[in-house]
């Protein structure tokens, strides 16, 4: 049982988790320590060992500015590199012996009295000036509970807690949900499984990815360009904007949808199985898709694509909707998270609620990174409304930044802790919900996970990555009430 003090507390060790501490250390404090549930770094790259797991953004976007890296092996990393890099990154910036493994977060409460968080884990209590949220934003798996789930003899399991070693090789496998994990398992599972059943309960549109083996000449020039463009300025990063401001802003989604429809039409030839996989939604409304096998694989004569979801599971049979059944040996769920999880339920406000009770299932942070009520405490990627622009770890960088530059000014000006106004809070959010509305996450006609309550977007900053560097760049004490 541990009772320690520290300056600051992380709650995480993904790549959100890694970004604040490194930076900390990158300006001489030293004062920090790291709590995960995890045994080790890696966060969702840690979690998600399934076949076929591989990044569907550029590996440059999954490395951080100031930790590069030339050596990735494909331009779109498989899931043990990446892993691997933020091990590295963690063990380079000596993360390892300042942090404990295998403890999490159970209740976190700030005390006026000591001016402090005092933080419950399953490893004791943490007193902390500050604390830092980075628990990641697909972290808590979604299991559907279909009746008779518990009736199934055969293995059943979840695409993040993949049986290690299962290849799926002989097998009658289910596969339940077609997102993005789904569409790179079921590639994969087609190769080796005796038959793949895919039950895709929404269509969803896929651009090819094609995915070129960086050679060693290669990847010197690769190497170069990574060192002399920082992430904003990357090429990447434009390209992906641009994508990606479709999605939440709403520019140019008749340009990518189009893009999206011609590679269906390419890809699979006119009939039931194309109309099947023609999405009825807007592009964007549901997370785009990248691969260049999928729409291969499930025209193979070993799947068997069923356009709807499961309603009944037996000791050995999946029954679709419309009441057909299909035998199978295993059931994968490949079925999505909770956006954001549930670690805002632990974390109490200065009047006695939980950020969650007081949200009422409309999240809301100030810059993504501060909660009213909730004094010296930053949001970093991962659990942030609004935060999250895509899955590259931008986000926790400019967290990490915000921290580090609110501590100076807090110390440079005599302020012991400081908490965002629910006026700003409120004002931020209004914003916020009036640009995202425009985007197709919101209004593109179909149901996703980073709907709220309201059905504003919750999971992505309303603008660019270069507007989100400028405002976590500066720390505008007028938005803080101040205790000095
Ligand atoms: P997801 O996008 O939420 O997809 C879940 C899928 O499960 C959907 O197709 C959903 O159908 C289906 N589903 C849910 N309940 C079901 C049920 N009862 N019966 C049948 N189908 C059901 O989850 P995900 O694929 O795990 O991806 C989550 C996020 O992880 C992605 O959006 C992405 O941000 C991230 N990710 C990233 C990468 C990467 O390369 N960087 C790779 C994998 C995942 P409906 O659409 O009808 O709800």
């Amino acid at each position: 049982m541990r009772n320690k003090r520290v300056k600051v507390l992380i709650v995480g060790s993904g790549g959100n988790g890694i970004s604040p501490a490194a930076y900390l250390t990158m300006n001489g404090e030293t004062d920090f320590h790291i709590i995960t549930k995890h045994n080790d770094f890696g966060g969702a790259w840690l979690q998600n060992g399934y076949p076929g797991c591989e990044v569907d953004s550029p590996s440059a976007v999954y490395q951080l500015s100031y930790f590069p890296y030339s050596g990735w092996s494909t331009q779109y990393a498989k899931q043990p590199e990446v892993r691997d890099y933020l091990r590295r990154a963690a063990a380079h910036f000596g993360l390892y012996e300042r942090t404990s493994f295998g403890c999490e977060l159970l209740y976190a409460r700030w005390s006026e009295y000591e001016l402090c968080w005092v933080v419950d884990s399953t490893k004791g209590e943490w007193r902390a000036d500050f604390l830092v949220l980075a628990t990641g934003f697909l972290e808590e798996p979604v299991f559907p509970k279909i009746e008779g789930v518990g009736d199934f003899t055969g293995q059943i399991f979840h695409t993040s807690h993949w049986p290690e070693g299962y290849t799926g090789s002989g097998d009658r496998v289910a596969v339940l949900g077609t997102g993005s994990s789904g569409i790179q398992v079921i590639a994969e599972l087609q190769k080796v499984a005796a038959h793949v059943t895919v039950f895709q309960r929404t269509a969803a549109w896929v651009i090819p990815k094609p995915n070129p083996h960086i050679d060693d000449a290669e990847r010197a020039s690769y190497h170069r360009a990574v060192l002399e463009s920082s992430q904003l300025q990357g090429d990447i990063f434009e390209t992906l904007e641009d994508g990606w401001s479709s999605v939440h802003l709403g520019q140019d989604i008749d340009r990518f949808e189009r893009i999206a429809r011609d590679y269906l039409h390419e890809q699979v030839p006119p009939g039931p199985l194309r109309d099947a996989l023609t999405p009825n939604h807007r592009y964007g409304c549901k997370r785009p898709l990248r691969s260049s096998e999928y729409l291969w694989a499930v025209q193979q004569p070993n799947v068997t694509l069923v356009p709807m979801g499961a309603s009944r599971i037996t000791s050995n049979s999946v029954f679709a909707t419309d009441g057909a059944e299909y035998k199978v040996d295993t059931i994968v769920m490949a079925t999505g998270f909770v956006f954001g999880g549930t670690i805002l339920n632990r974390i109490h406000r200065r009047d006695g609620q939980t950020v969650a009770q007081y949200h009422r299932g409309h999240p809301r942070a100030y810059k993504s990174v501060s909660l009213s009520g909730c004094p010296n405490l930053i949001l970093a990627g991962g659990p942030a409304p609004n935060g999250q622009i895509f899955n590259g770890l931008y986000s926790g960088e400019a967290a990490g930044k915000y921290l580090v530059t609110m501590m100076q000014t807090m110390a440079s000006n005599g302020i012991r802790a400081m908490e965002v106004t629910q006026s700003a809070e409120d004002e931020w959010k209004k914003n916020a919900d009036n640009i995202l509305r425009r985007g197709s996450t919101v209004s593109g006609g179909c149901a996703n996970y980073s709907q709220d309550s309201e059905g504003n977007n919750k999971a992505a900053w309303p603008g660019s990555l270069k507007s989100m560097a400028r405002e976590l760049s500066i720390v505008d004490l007028a938005k803080y009430y101040k205790v000095a």
